[in-house]
């Protein structure tokens, strides 16, 4: 990763450039909190002209309404000058930037900053390190390079981001130099509890019902010789509209399914209209899904991928079922 070109972009910002902030369409923990809390970076800097901004609806997931600096968070618009310098985060393709992807090529530079393996580096400099646990590792690294420890605000956006792509320090990714990040943005005297508890631990009664429902129509397709047994289930804009749920509360979906113990590849397909479908896919370790995704039109990483299907439920589980052997991960393959 070629940190002194990227610091040497964002110090090359003049006093009257405007900076862009961007991250991926659907914006998690990790999208938003990298970018916020970069964005508050870069205020501290004395960055002025600054506009943080995400592709689709521009409605905040619930989850993370209490996130500090989404002042910065305003709405893209033709009118807007060309800023001096994009900056995105979290994505791992410029398939993920919907209509904003114009925005990188019109700008003076883009700085690209992210964790997937499959990104494709699309910027002007590509900061991906695919051994981070989430962006923001690679933000605060960025912003210490440029002299900015994180403050309160700043760190409750960057654990935000690090729970979330960890899930709360439970997954593979989670080193002992992501433990002494989060003690130093513990330090600073953010409330993990409250945190916790508004990110992970609250929702609606009517999601808490809709999980009911699209449970309960779960399958289970039995682990053949190899032990890869598929476990998926899908959720329609008529769930969704029946228990009167946004689309973002089945985000979680996917952790009560990947539990199965029968399966070692989990799958949620989440309709986003008539005949498309965002697709969640976990696996424990057997199947490296990230290679399912990138063949089906995404991308992701080896335990947690995702993409676009198009057809019926049986048509995109039966793509995935396709792919599942080449995705196999050979013990020294
Ligand atoms: P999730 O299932 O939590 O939405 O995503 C899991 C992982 O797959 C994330 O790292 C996410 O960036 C990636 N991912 C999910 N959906 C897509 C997609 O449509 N395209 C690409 N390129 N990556 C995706
Ligand atoms: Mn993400
Ligand atoms: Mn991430």
């Amino acid at each position: 990763a070629d940190w002194a070109a990227a610091e040497a972009l964002v110090r090359a910002v003049p006093p009257t450039g405007r900076v862009l902030l961007i991250c991926h369409v659907n914006p998690d923990g990790d999208a938003l909190g990298s970018m916020l809390g970069f964005g508050l970076g870069l205020r501290q800097l004395g960055v002025r002209h600054l506009q943080a901004t995400f592709p689709g609806p521009p409605e905040v997931p619930e989850p993370f309404r209490g996130l500090p600096g989404l002042d910065l968070l305003v709405p893209a618009s033709a009118a807007d000058p060309e800023p001096a310098l994009v900056i995105c985060f979290d994505a791992a393709g410029e398939s993920r930037l919907g209509e904003l992807v114009g925005r990188l090529s019109s700008a003076g530079a883009a700085l690209v900053l992210d964790h997937h393996a499959s990104n494709s580096g699309f910027g002007t400099v590509n900061l991906v390190d695919p051994a981070a646990a989430a962006t923001s590792v690679v933000a605060e690294q960025l912003l210490s390079r440029l002299g900015v420890a994180p403050d309160r605000a700043i760190a409750e956006c960057f654990y935000v981001a690090l729970t979330t792509d960890t899930g709360s320090f439970r997954f593979e990714a989670t080193t002992p130099a992501v433990h002494q990040l989060a003690a130093r943005l513990l330090a600073t005297g953010i409330s993990p509890g409250d945190i916790s508890r508004r990110v992970f631990d609250t929702r609606p009664f009517g999601a808490v019902r809709l999980f009911g429902e699209v449970l309960g129509r779960a399958r289970l397709e039995p682990a053949e010789a190899d032990g890869r047994g598929l476990v998926w289930t899908f959720a329609t804009l008529d769930d969704l509209a029946r228990h009167d749920q946004r689309p973002y509360v089945l985000e979680a979906l996917i952790d009560s399914v990947r539990c199965t113990a029968e399966a070692d590849v989990s799958c949620v397909l989440k309709q986003t209209t008539p005949g498309e479908w965002a697709v969640s896919m976990r696996s424990k370790g057997a199947v490296d899904v990230s290679r399912v995704a990138v063949a089906l039109g995404g991308g992701g990483h080896r335990f947690a991928a995702g993409f676009t299907g198009r057809g019926s439920v049986e048509q995109v589980v039966g793509a995935i079922r396709g792919e599942l052997d080449a995705a196999l991960i050979r013990p020294g393959g």
